[in-house]
């Protein structure tokens, strides 16, 4: 049914929303668009009360400067599993899960960023483009994290409301979210590829490229081949690294990191202490000779280099025992604290896996002197309106292997066993995909 742009204002405005399309405008409104999404049903997954299950919920009106996505994906995060399979008493109903892409159905008047039909993946971390960290070169740490409003973006049945976890929730068929958290893309590409760029293998590939770079040839070694590992090795091969090391105790993982990336996979279990002997001699080159040529005379002179050049941490800390092989430690610091003396002296070690809890010691001459510098940072350093398009096209050109991130894909109907498999790292990416 057609309606006069004065009309759709008219019921936008009797509606209590602000929401205006320019679809609207161009006189092309399909059914959705009503003037307002405000009290539009939808099913979500929600964390509430001492447990969490698939609700259907009424959305609330939408904000001046927020976006309406339909959710055509949303890949489930580790990081999220503690708090949405818990059983304790939350205070406040909330979405799980912090990325997603679908495609935008109705905007606010002030948005700028995106239009209607626009397909857009939704990052963990928004990019305003003009705060303080966006314009010293750390849009991973966009200030609007901060600033982002929390407030309800639904109700129950019962009339509880309903935020977005992370600003932007994930595990739902709706998702309402500031257009600084929207990254358009402009591909054909299957969404359940697309999602993985808003938040794990998205962050591996990220940590390669966007805080330090690796240089073609050098020896990198990859400690952990989860998702966000398994980007991690991509960007290696990429970069045309000499080596990719992978450390992984999950015997499946092993094997997808040698078809992405890899090329020698250890189990820390069966190496146990002498896993930094192994990674240094498998770094070590020729050791008769010095790097550039000469020979040594026995002379005091250190013939091979002291470890890899570059070294990327992807490796978090557990929330439940796997239910497959588990790594030497459930806390994360173990593979933390070898990442340092996996690397040569000048080299550098790339922070992406989470520990949650204990503390990491280093030898205070090593630290101060030995020359590894750290990096950490939000998916990273991820740079998103100017990296996830780039990848995009690598995905398109196939030289990313997006397909085998995903091993298994549910309905939202079967969120819970798809938080439950990640929990149990029975499989690699767990997508949830929306018709
Ligand atoms: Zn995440
Ligand atoms: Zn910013």
């Amino acid at each position: 049914m057609a309606l006069s742009r004065r009309k759709m204002l008219k019921r936008a405005a009797a509606a209590g929303g602000a929401v205006l399309s320019p679809q609207v405008v161009t006189g092309q409104a399909p059914a959705q668009l009503t003037g307002t999404q405000t009290g539009r049903r939808f099913k979500a997954f929600v964390r509430h009360g001492t447990g969490a299950s698939v609700e259907e919920l009424k959305l609330r009106a939408i904000q001046p400067r927020e976006v309406l996505v339909r959710t055509q994906a949303s890949a489930v995060c580790y990081t999220i599993v503690g708090g949405a399979l818990a059983t304790t008493t939350v205070q406040q109903a909330s979405i799980p899960n912090h990325s997603g892409m679908g495609v935008v159905e109705a905007i606010g008047p002030l948005v700028k960023r995106v239009q209607v039909g626009d397909r857009v993946v939704v990052p963990g971390t928004p990019q305003c483009g003009v705060c303080y960290q966006c314009l010293h070169g750390r849009a991973d740490w966009c200030q609007f994290l901060d600033t982002a409003p929390a407030h309800p973006m639904a109700e129950m049945a019962d009339g509880t409301q309903v935020f977005e976890g992370a600003s932007l929730g994930g595990l739902s068929e709706i998702m309402v979210v500031p257009e600084e958290y929207c990254c358009p893309v402009f591909t054909d590409l299957p969404a359940e590829q697309l999602t993985l760029l808003g938040d794990t293998v998205g962050t591996g590939l990220a940590a390669g490229r966007d805080l330090v770079q690796i240089e073609p040839g050098w020896n990198v070694v990859v400690q952990g081949a989860g998702p966000v590992g398994m980007g991690a090795i991509q960007t290696a091969r990429l970069a045309n690294a000499g080596q990719v090391i992978v450390i992984e105790p999950i015997r499946a993982r092993r094997e997808i990191a040698m078809k992405v990336g890899g090329t020698i996979a250890l189990d820390p279990n069966a190496e146990g202490n002498g896993l930094i002997a192994k990674i240094h001699n498998l770094c070590k080159g020729i050791t008769d000779r010095r790097f550039a040529g000469g020979r040594i005379f026995g002379e005091r002179f250190l013939a091979v280099p002291d470890g890899a050049d570059f070294v990327i941490n992807a490796v978090g800390s557990d929330w439940f025992p796997p239910k497959v092989e588990a790594g030497p430690d459930p806390t994360a610091i173990l593979p933390l604290q070898q990442c340092f003396d996996f690397t040569r002296a000048g080299g550098h070690i790339v922070m992406l896996g989470v520990a949650w809890r204990g503390n990491v010691s280093f030898n205070a001459a090593q630290f101060s002197n030995r020359g590894r510098t750290f990096y950490s940072g939000q998916q990273g350093g991820l740079n998103m309106l100017r990296d996830i398009p780039r990848y995009v096209k690598l995905i398109e050109k196939g030289v990313i292997d997006m397909k085998s991130m995903i091993t298994r894909t549910y309905p939202i109907e079967r969120t819970r066993e798809a938080v439950q498999d990640v929990a149990d790292r029975t499989v690699l990416g767990a997508v949830i995909t929306f018709s």
